[in-house]
C-alpha cells in the first residue's frame, strides 16, 4: 500500500513566506502529509508529474458575487467551474438581500438557509460567504450570522443616495432597507467589533467606498453633457467620491474598533488614501484590497463599455500606482470581484447598464504574468496576495492559503512559460463577453486540485462539484 492517496513530484513549490523551492508533496485524507526533496512514485496510489511546472496554493479569492444576476445554484455551478479553470479552490462571495440575488428582503434567518440550500452540491470549489446587513433588523441577526459561519460583513456607502435622495421610492426598491446612512455603518461597526472582542477573531466589515453624494452631483453634470464610455463614468464616479467615503470609514472604525477591508481601490488617490489612513491610525485592523480589473483595465482598453463597473475603471497612470502599492505590500489582497452577467445587460443605454463581469477564471493567470513575469512581483508575494493573505484575513488560515502540513491538498499547478490568450471559451463561464478578451497571459493552471482531488485538468472541469461550505467560526 502507498504511503500517501497522491504525490506531486518534481513540482516548484511556491511556500508561503519562503518563496520558490524544489519540493514533492505527499496529500493524505485531503490534507498534505509531507512536503519532502525525495518523495518517489511509489509513494503514491496517484502521481502528478509537475516537472516544469509552479505547485502554487490553490487561490482564495475573497470578493465575488454569486448570484447577484443569474439564477442562484446555476451561476454557483458555470461561476464556481471558471474559478477552478483560473487556479481559485476557495471563493468568499458576498450576498445581500434587496434587487438581484434572490431578489426579496426579510430575515437572515430565513434566507440564508436558502441560500445555504442553494449552493449545496452546487461549487466545485470550496466556498463561504460575506453577508450585508441591509435593514435595522438585521442588525441583531450578526451574531447569529457569525454562528452560522458568517465571519465577515459588508455595507456599500454609496446605497446612502438611494435611500435618501428625491428618488427615494426608487432607491428603497432597491435596497429593500430602512435608512442606509452613516449612523447605520456605525452600528454595524461597533456590532462587528463587539463580535471580534467576544469571539477572539477578525470579524470584519467590508467597504465599498464611494460618497453618494458626490457621485451625484457629478453623474448629473456629466449627463448633461451628453457623455458616455469609461472615461465618462469615472468622471461621474470621481476618484474624489472614493477619498471622502475612506476618510469618513475610517474615523468611523476606529472609534468603533471595528477591522474592515477597503474594498477595490480604484485610482492612484484611492490607495493613496488607504495608505495614509493606514499609517494614521497604525493600531487598526485596516485591510487595503485591489481587483483584477483595476490592475488590468484603463478607460483606453479595448473591452469599452463592457468594462462599466463601480467603482469605474480609471487611467494607466492609476494602474501603476496600483501596482506599485501591490508590489509593496500596501495592498494585501488581489481579488476578482467576480459578477457574472451576459452582454445583452451592457448594451443599450449606458448609465441603465448593469456594472460588474468576471475574472475569477484568470487570477493566477493575470497575477503570473503582468504583476511576476511582467513588473518583477515576487511568487512569494503574488501567492500571499491571491491566497495566504486572503485566508489568513478570513479566517481561513492555515487551512487554506498555505503549503503546508496539515492544510488542505488545494493547488493551483501553473505552466509559467506557455502564453495564452484570453478567450470567452477558456474562462469556462456562463458570461458571454469578457473586457480582458486577447490579453496574452502566462501562468495558466495546467492542474487544480481541491483537497487532494483533481476538479480542473487539460483544460476542463472534472467530476462532479465537491466543494464544500466553509465555515468560519
Ligand atoms: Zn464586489
Amino acid at each position: 500500500m502507498s504511503r500517501y492517496d497522491l504525490v506531486i513530484l518534481n513540482g516548484t513549490a511556491v511556500l508561503p513566506g519562503l518563496g520558490p523551492a524544489r519540493m514533492d508533496i505527499g496529500v493524505k485524507d485531503g490534507a498534505i502529509a509531507a512536503i519532502a526533496g525525495s518523495l518517489s512514485a511509489a509513494d503514491g496510489a496517484d502521481v502528478i508529474d509537475a516537472r516544469g511546472r509552479h505547485v502554487l496554493p490553490g487561490a482564495v479569492d475573497s470578493h465575488s458575487h454569486i448570484g447577484i444576476y443569474r439564477p442562484f445554484s446555476a451561476d454557483a455551478l458555470s461561476e464556481s467551474t471558471s474559478a477552478v479553470a483560473g487556479g481559485t479552490t476557495t471563493m468568499i462571495s458576498y450576498f445581500r438581500t434587496g434587487s438581484h440575488y434572490l431578489n426579496k428582503s426579510g430575515p437572515y434567518r430565513e434566507i440564508f438557509p436558502e441560500v445555504m440550500k442553494l449552493s449545496a452540491g452546487q461549487f466545485r470549489c470550496d466556498y463561504s460567504y460575506h453577508v450585508a446587513p441591509m435593514t435595522n433588523a438585521h442588525l441583531d441577526e450578526m451574531e447569529w450570522l457569525v454562528d452560522q459561519g458568517v465571519g465577515s460583513f459588508k455595507l456599500y456607502m454609496f446605497y446612502k443616495s438611494l435611500t435618501l435622495s428625491s428618488d427615494s421610492t426608487k432607491g428603497r426598491e432597491y435596497t429593500m432597507s430602512d435608512d442606509y446612512d452613516l449612523g447605520y455603518l456605525y452600528e454595524i461597526m461597533e456590532r462587528a467589533a463587539a463580535l471580534s472582542r467576544a469571539r477572539g477573531k477578525r470579524i470584519s466589515l467590508s467597504l465599498h467606498c464611494e460618497n453618494p453624494e458626490l457621485i451625484r452631483t457629478f453623474i448629473a453634470r456629466i449627463k448633461a453633457q451628453g457623455l458616455t464610455g469609461l472615461e465618462a463614468y469615472s468622471h461621474a464616479r470621481p476618484t474624489l467620491s472614493e477619498e471622502l467615503a475612506i476618510e469618513e470609514a475610517v474615523v468611523l472604525s476606529h472609534a468603533a474598533g471595528c477591522p474592515i477591508n477597503l474594498l477595490h481601490l480604484s485610482s492612484g488617490a484611492a490607495v493613496t488614501k488607504g495608505i495614509e489612513v493606514k499609517r494614521r491610525y497604525p493600531d487598526d485592523d485596516i485591510l487595503l484590497e485591489a481587483t483584477l480589473h483595476h490592475l488590468m483595465l484603463n478607460w483606453n482598453n479595448s473591452g469599452g463599455y463592457t468594462a462599466k463597473v463601480n467603482p469605474p475603471i480609471r487611467t494607466p497612470r492609476d494602474q501603476e500606482v496600483l501596482w506599485a502599492a501591490v508590489k509593496n505590500g500596501d495592498i494585501a489582497t488581489v481579488v476578482s470581484d467576480h459578477a457574472c452577467l451576459t452582454k445583452d445587460k451592457k448594451e443599450g443605454d449606458f448609465w441603465a447598464a448593469w456594472p460588474g463581469f468576471g475574472g475569477t477564471g484568470f487570477l493566477y493567470p493575470a497575477l503570473l504574468s503582468e504583476g511576476v513575469l511582467k513588473r518583477g512581483l515576487t511568487l512569494a508575494r503574488a501567492v500571499d496576495l491571491v491566497s495566504a493573505n486572503p485566508a489568513r484575513h478570513f479566517g481561513l488560515y492555515p487551512k487554506k492559503g498555505a503549503i503546508a502540513i496539515g492544510s488542505d491538498a488545494d493547488f493551483s499547478i501553473v505552466d509559467l512559460e506557455a502564453q495564452r490568450t484570453v478567450t470567452v471559451e477558456g474562462l469556462h463561464s456562463a458570461q458571454d463577453f469578457t473586457p480582458f478578451e486577447g490579453m496574452k497571459l502566462s501562468g495558466w493552471p495546467v492542474v487544480t486540485l481541491l483537497r487532494g482531488q483533481v476538479v480542473f485538468k487539460d483544460g476542463q472541469p472534472q467530476g462532479q462539484p465537491l466543494g464544500g461550505f466553509l465555515r468560519r467560526s
